[in-house]
């Protein structure tokens, strides 16, 4: 895809601050929603009606006029997809699944996590939805080809045991990575939740083999905290840059 047709929009939301990454080609108005798990009225409102608060960080149209100006006179959500199942990424996909007749993809090895989604939520006070089953599969290394949108899926576990990175390429210009709680700004993901699977060696492999050989100028978009790229964390990440123990293990 071209780097003008790619309309990227992050959403910060709910307690826990989650990214929610709306990607959108704004050639077809084709929209996969990324990490649905808080504050999904407001998502909807901005996809549908640019109405309410909107997205915290975007690239693309902000307004009908400037959507219209590319051609485009309306967005359609056609997939949602999950890079992992911890509450605060996944508790709302139920009521998004309630507005969209589309389907869920996550990896099954989340499965069990996500049928917690609930449980977890009370433990920290909050009121969910009974959670949603999805009913279509990520695996490691696929093209996901969704409408006329492509994404590559990396199966990154160690955060959760289905944590999955999603990458959108782009001809012209930087790709973009949806990181899930796999990979921050200076850091990573926890691995002592509970039911998760969490496990730093194998969180620290799945980064090193799997996100360092993508290109530097890639965009990351955590799934909480500020954006970087592939190359600033490859050089300077001190849990999995090349200046870490963990790579030093791994090569
Ligand atoms: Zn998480
Ligand atoms: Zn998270």
């Amino acid at each position: 895809m071209l780097n003008n047709d790619l309309w990227v929009e992050s959403f910060i939301v709910g307690a826990l601050a989650m990214r929610c990454s709306v990607v959108t080609d704004l050639k077809t108005g084709d929209t996969v929603i990324i990490d649905g798990g808080s504050e999904t009225q407001r998502i909807i409102s901005w996809i549908e009606d640019f109405s309410g608060q909107g997205p915290d960080w975007f690239k693309g149209p902000s307004s009908f006029d400037t959507m219209n100006s590319f051609g485009l006179s309306r967005r359609k959500v056609i997939a949602l997809v999950n890079t992992h199942a911890h509450f605060d990424h996944s508790g709302e996909i139920p009521y998004l699944l309630e507005r969209y007749d589309v389907s869920w993809y996550l990896h099954p090895e989340d499965d069990y996590l996500q049928s917690l989604a609930q449980k977890s939520a009370q433990r920290w006070g909050f009121n969910l939805p009974t959670p949603a089953i999805a009913d279509k599969q990520l695996e490691d290394n696929m093209t996901l080809e969704l409408g006329s949108l492509k994404f590559e899926i990396y199966h990154t576990p160690g955060h959760t045991l289905g944590g999955c990175c999603i990458e959108v390429e782009v001809e012209d210009g930087a790709n973009h990575l949806f990181a899930g709680d796999t990979l921050f700004a200076g850091s990573v993901g926890r691995t002592d939740l509970p039911f998760s699977g969490g496990d730093f060696n194998l969180l620290s492999h799945s980064v090193i083999t799997k996100l360092w050989p993508l290109e530097g100028d890639t965009v990351v978009h955590p799934g909480h905290g500020p954006m970087t790229t592939i190359g600033v964390e490859k050089s300077t990440n001190p849990f999995v840059g090349v200046q870490s123990a963990a790579f030093a293990e791994f090569n």
